[in-house]
């Protein structure tokens, strides 16, 4: 695989055998033989992480270096990924095999790191796999939780949050660099000084932390190039904390300023529901931007003080970019003039065009109401001096926001920052970003026509698109092994580095032992599955059916209660007619719900109350099952996306920026039943109408329906009591409550609520396409082609394609 003049990191399986026994011993005292899986697995990380740190990579260049701010990366488990990305999968393979602990096994051993809640963080950790491999400079900076958002059980049905421990045994691939320490300061006041002429300002008192990076290595595929992601640790700043107190014995006092502290870096934070607010939130932003602000800053003067003297800062960006994934980073544009103000003695305007020049910005979501703000009261008490910059931003903003403008007062109260007593965090970012980037074509469409329609109209240019992508060497190249083998003694190994190649597939799509083999892949696939399935959670599956997958974040918008809708029709069906003989299929869903949010748990435990009450009954269980997978993870979607047949994307259309998972399941050959929303657009584009399958209302529609106000869902109820009006009845009739009771407020949503989700607006159209589907999956050989043109199409959805677009238009460097 490692096919340059690289130096191998193993010569071969019994260079690494010895260098892997070796390792085992220097960590642990012990041999190989006396060691369990998991210290084999944590001495096999350690020495692969010492030589990813250590990688012999071509000579530093003096390409821009590209900073990527994230309060999220998603990065799973690294050691298989590693191997690969090195090129000594298979001889490590042989060695593990040889000393009698299968690699899988070793694999499976790893911890998901608890650093991010879904897609955004999975598109960062994507992101930084794809910058080392094409030799970006591209730096992480991000927040190292001590605990993840939750691990996810199911007891009775429902979810329970346990804590996420994923530190717990130590995690091999990072290192603490306390040289490399920061402080940050919080509260206190704002001190003016004058000397003649010249004035300016200190923040006192308050509370200084001190922030710890621990930097974890980003190996590019190839090994030519490794990046650091960079995460942060909250600590005192002194070790002198409240002594007085620590001295008269009350110890507790004492160790509250280290623990008040450390929370900063305690919990990761739900992004989607319920935790607006949180002050701690706000002191986690904060100390990621200001440390890697401040780091940068350092580094910068470092190697350019000397070339550039008096000049130094006005070039700031021409070698550095920061780039902000969503509004979490958004402090970067004041933090950056803060300092250049206070501390490198650059003045306002010449500082607000550097930061300008240098920050840019992708937004993640269309929901006006889903954008961040924060209450100025809170803000200004915690961030003193930061806010007086925001205020005179805003303030400038608003004296040059052309008074002729059309609509001017609804234009300022759409794009100020400082409004109706809160600090509104797009408005922040866009406009301190030299572009805004919306993330699939339809959502880029929307923001432009509503969500940032009027710093849309002001600046045109300001904005672009940069339809998401993912890692295909992890989503396929590891994830499914036997797959990319098939594909590699097909087409060679090229795709791997340039995904582009997988379009020669197209030549084996009709070609039926190249089907077969397919064939062979996928139910290897679907039978791994089912056994991880089976161990945890005792539901069996019988590989035979079809996988039908919806795996992501319980959402209310992205309608897995839709879903579940659907396979209660198919039970009602069975039961009611003796001649109804749906495909036979396997429902599988994975996710878990923000720990506050009540809607999204209750369909959690309705899917439950439905696995329970379907696979129970042998009238149906031959038909229909159904699995809920608990605690999904980067780990857990790679061994589902590689058994799914149908992939469900089924948001409402304008709901869903982007959707990754859409493009992880095609690319493993599955066939979308979706909405014509996020990328699903781009998808049904690059495969063509009969290589998917899109149903319900469009983004137009939806938008019409909205604005004339004339849905009616209890309608939709009275209309048809048979099918859709009986779903709904056996909520509450008991129907399904044998596990943990009935199903009230999902009533009440539809109802009460008027079905603000259209779930029960598009129920025919998805359940009408969904039995087309399902038959189609009859016809082996057209499915199987179907299954492998997705594939071949897919290569467009590799995060290398999306990074070379950042590269080329925001960040200007070559790739
Ligand atoms: C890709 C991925 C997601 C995103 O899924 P969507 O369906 O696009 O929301 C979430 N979680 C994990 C673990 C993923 O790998």
């Amino acid at each position: 695989m490692n096919t340059d003049n690289k130096p191998q990191v193993f010569k071969d399986a019994t260079d690494f055998k010895t260098q892997f026994c070796e390792e085992c011993e220097s960590i642990f005292s012990k041999t190989y033989d006396e060691l369990n899986d998991f210290e084999r697995y944590y001495a096999l990380a350690s020495l692969i992480a010492g030589k990813a740190r250590n990688a012999k990579v071509d000579g530093e260049n003096d390409e821009k270096q590209v900073y990527y701010f994230s309060l999220e990366f998603l990065i799973g488990p690294l050691l298989d990924n590693y191997l690969l990305n090195f090129g000594v999968r298979d001889i490590v393979k042989a060695g593990c095999e040889q000393l009698g602990t299968p690699l899988e096994e070793l694999v499976a051993c790893e911890a998901d790191p608890g650093l991010g809640n879904g897609g955004l963080g999975r598109l960062a950790a994507c992101f930084m796999d794809s910058m080392a491999a094409l030799g970006i400079n591209g730096n992480g900076n991000g927040m190292r939780y001590r605990y993840g958002l939750f691990r996810q059980e199911i007891e009775g049905g429902r979810q329970v949050e346990m804590v996420d421990n994923w530190l717990e045994h130590g995690f091999p691939w990072e290192t603490r660099k306390n040289e490399s320490a920061v402080v940050v300061q919080f509260g206190g006041q704002v001190v003016r000084h004058q000397d003649g002429e010249r004035f300016w300002f200190t923040q006192e008192g308050g509370e200084k932390v001190k922030a710890v990076p621990y930097d974890v290595p980003i190996l590019g595929y190839g090994a030519k190039k490794v990046n650091t992601l960079r995460l942060w640790s909250a600590e005192p700043a002194t070790e002198d904390f409240d002594l007085d107190a620590f001295n008269s014995g009350d110890y507790a006092k004492a160790m509250k300023f280290r623990s008040d502290v450390e929370a900063i870096s305690q919990i990761l934070y739900p992004n989607d529901a319920g935790e607006h607010g949180r002050v701690l939130r706000l002191k986690q932003e904060y100390l990621f931007v200001s440390a890697g602000l401040q780091t940068i800053l350092r580094t910068y003067e470092k190697k350019f003080g000397k070339r550039y003297g008096e000049k130094l800062w006005e070039h700031l960006g021409d070698h550095v970019s920061v780039h902000t994934n969503d509004t979490h980073p958004a402090m970067c544009g004041p933090e950056l003039m803060r300092i250049l103000v206070d501390e490198k003695r650059v003045d306002f305007d010449t500082a607000f065009n550097v930061a300008r020049k240098t920050i840019s910005y992708t937004n993640h979501t269309v929901m006006p109401e889903a954008l961040e703000k924060w209450p100025i009261e809170v803000f200004r008490h915690l961030l003193p001096r930061l806010y007086m910059f925001i205020e005179e931003i805003d303030r400038r903003y608003r004296d040059t926001l052309p008074h002729d403008v059309e609509g001017w007062a609804n234009v300022l109260s759409k794009t100020a920052i400082l409004w109706d007593g809160q600090v509104r965090m797009a408005n922040l970012s866009v406009i301190f970003a030299h572009s805004v980037n919306g993330v699939s074509e339809l959502h880029t469409g929307i923001l432009k026509a509503s969500t940032l329609h009027e710093f849309y109209e002001l600046r045109p240019d300001l904005f672009n698109n940069k339809t998401n992508g993912i890692s295909h060497r992890r989503f396929l190249g590891n994830a499914n092994p036997k797959y990319a083998k098939l594909i590699c003694d097909a087409i060679g190994e090229g795709w791997l580095a340039d995904a582009n190649q997988l379009s020669q597939l197209e030549k084996y799509e009709d070609d039926p032992s190249f089907q077969e083999e397919f064939e062979k892949a996928r139910r290897w696939s679907k039978e791994r599955l089912a056994k991880y399935i089976f161990e945890a959670t005792g539901t069996q599956l019988d590989t035979s059916m079809v996988f039908d997958v919806q795996v992501k974040r319980f959402h209310a918008y992205k309608r897995q209660l839709l879903n579940v809708f659907k396979i209660l029709d198919l039970y009602n069906r069975i039961l009611s007619d003796s001649s109804f003989s749906p495909r036979p299929t396997a429902f599988i869903f994975s996710g878990k719900a923000a720990q506050s949010y009540t809607f999204a748990k209750e369909v959690i435990r309705l899917i439950n109350s439905v696995a329970e009450v379907v696979n129970g009954d042998p009238r149906v269980n031959d038909k229909i099952r159904v699995a809920f997978v608990p605690n999904f993870a980067v780990s857990s979607a790679q061994l589902i996306y590689p058994a799914t047949d149908i992939s469900e994307q089924i948001s409402w259309a304008g709901s869903e920026a982007s959707g990754t998972s859409n493009m992880k399941l095609m690319m493993n050959g599955a066939i979308t039943l979706g909405t014509y929303d996020g990328a699903n657009v781009e998808i049904c584009d690059l495969v063509g109408q009969d290589n998917i399958k899109i149903f319900g209302l469009r983004t137009e529609e939806v938008d019409a329906l909205r604005a004339a106000g004339n849905y009616w869902a209890w309608d939709l109820y009275n209309n048809d009591r048979i099918r859709l009006g009986r779903i709904i009845d056996e909520l509450t009739d008991g129907t399904l409550a044998h596990l943990s009771g009935n199903f009230e407020s999902i009533r009440d949503e539809l109802s009460i609520s008027n079905d603000h989700d259209l779930v029960l607006k598009d129920f025919y159209s998805y359940v009408d396409a969904w039995d087309e589907l399902a038959q189609a999956y009859g016809d082996r050989r057209a499915w199987n082609k179907a299954a492998i043109h997705n594939t071949a199409r897919s290569g467009y959805f590799s995060s290398d394609r999306t990074i070379r677009e950042y590269a080329r238009d925001i960040w200007h460097i070559d790739a």
